[in-house]
């Protein structure tokens, strides 16, 4: 059976391929700690439940207008216009889609040209570590991936210097995500700006077809004194940036699989046109009753927002703490997200207590949960420098988060 060459050079996630094993040991009976999961562990907020039940019931159950019905639209619109601060966001400007991925994938589809040479591509500039699928989903789209590499000692933050050296006439897209999945760090409104200036002074010289795709789907798990910003908020780009959001994170409702796209002016208006035609030959719609739960979320429940918000505060000053105090492991303090992605290459090179050679995070990890039963993601998929991290979710119990990093030091600890 013949693949297209497509579909076979894709690589399967890697976060879900953790989950997944650490579901699996756990079905045989294994105490198996998952630090794997991208998602809240709290429930869905009970009147968003009820709205949507309520739509059900009420006979919401068939296809839509294939951008979303017009009052979730108003609804997102207004919440771009007010509270991110971006100009000219109408109804029009908005297309909801089949969770954040969906819309990042479509965004992906309108903007790169497949090249009739491979040394032709179009770049996507992607600051790294950056979430595994920005890049294979861009690849797809025909994309050439120009990573540009930061540390935990600068929050992993690319600088405006760095941005400026990595544009060629080939740039497309930079991709924004803050705050970021895997580093929990944001970029304060002043670098944003920076940034901002930086694509604007391109676009006018050697890179004219360069946009901005801001990723800012925890744009309310935010707990440091970092305040958030939009990128598309600032006038130099903001006809330049596609903006991507969700209800997934805030409000934890990841398996409703909603999402937003977004754009400002003339130029949202075409990308958002041209990506609700991709939508309608491809999902058609969002289901109506998901949206009639999302509204209510985005309306009705900023205190369930606040209580998971204030947890996971909690659990990231928790897991910075405790992973500090691990030899050999660096990392940079969680201010958003519910994410750490430990430095731990002090111990590359090294063999586990189980006769494992560790000579990257892949191999880190699998010792770690074989032998101490405590599920990470490498970091290998996350860019280039991945293979010295592995990735902690912190959306868990704080009892977890104590007894997961004791057995992280006890299996540090026994590293020969
Ligand atoms: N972007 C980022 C940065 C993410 O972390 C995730 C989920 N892990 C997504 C997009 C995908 O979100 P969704 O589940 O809404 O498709």
């Amino acid at each position: 059976m013949r693949i297209s060459a497509r579909a076979s050079s894709l690589k399967p996630s890697s976060t879900v391929a953790v989950m997944n094993r650490a579901k699996a040991l756990k079905a045989q009976g294994v105490d198996v700690l998952n630090f794997s999961a991208g998602e809240p562990d709290f429930n869905s907020p009970q009147r968003a439940k009820d709205a949507a039940i309520a739509a059900i019931n009420a006979n919401q159950t068939r296809y839509i207008e294939t951008a979303g019905d017009l009052a979730s639209r108003e609804l997102i619109a207004g919440i771009l216009r007010e509270r991110n601060r971006i100009p000219d966001v109408t109804p029009d400007h908005v297309i909801i889609t089949s969770g954040v991925k969906m819309a990042l994938y479509m965004a992906f589809q309108c903007l790169f040209d497949v090249p009739a040479r491979a040394e032709d591509a179009q770049e996507l500039l992607l600051p790294v570590p950056a979430w595994v699928s920005f890049a294979p989903m861009a690849q797809l789209a025909g994309a050439k991936v120009v990573e540009l590499p930061t540390t935990p000692d600068s929050d992993f933050k690319i600088t405006p210097e760095q941005l400026r050296k990595a544009i060629t006439p080939r740039s497309r897209v930079l991709l924004i995500n803050s705050p970021s999945n895997p580093c929990s760090t944001m970029y304060t409104p002043d670098e944003l700006k920076a940034l901002a200036d930086v694509v604007a002074e391109a676009a006018r010289s050697i890179a004219p077809d360069l946009v901005i795709v801001s990723d800012e789907l925890y744009q309310n798990i935010v707990f440091g004194d970092v305040p958030f910003a939009s990128i598309g908020s600032f006038s130099a780009v903001s006809q330049r940036t596609i903006t991507i959001n969700g209800p997934g994170k805030s409000f934890a409702m990841t398996g409703w699989r909603l999402g937003w796209a977004s754009g400002s002016g003339e130029f949202g208006k075409q990308v958002i046109s041209a990506m609700t035609k991709l939508q309608g030959q491809s999902t058609t719609c969002v289901p109506a009753f998901c949206l009639a739960g999302m509204r209510e979320a985005l309306t009705g429940c900023q205190g369930d927002l606040e209580v998971m918000r204030a947890a996971f505060a909690l659990r990231g000053t928790l897991i910075y703490d405790l992973l500090r105090a691990v030899p050999g492991v660096r990392v940079a303090k969680p201010i958003g997200a519910f994410y750490v992605f430990p430095d731990i290459s002090a111990h590359l090179g090294r063999t586990s207590a189980g006769g494992r050679k560790i000579n990257g995070a892949a191999d880190f990890a699998a010792a770690l949960l074989d032998e101490h039963q405590v599920a990470v993601v490498p970091g290998e998929d996350f860019g280039s420098m991945g293979h010295r991290h592995v990735r902690m979710s912190f959306a868990c119990s704080e009892e977890q988060i104590r007894k997961g990093i004791q057995r992280l030091s006890a299996f540090i600890a026994g590293l020969r």
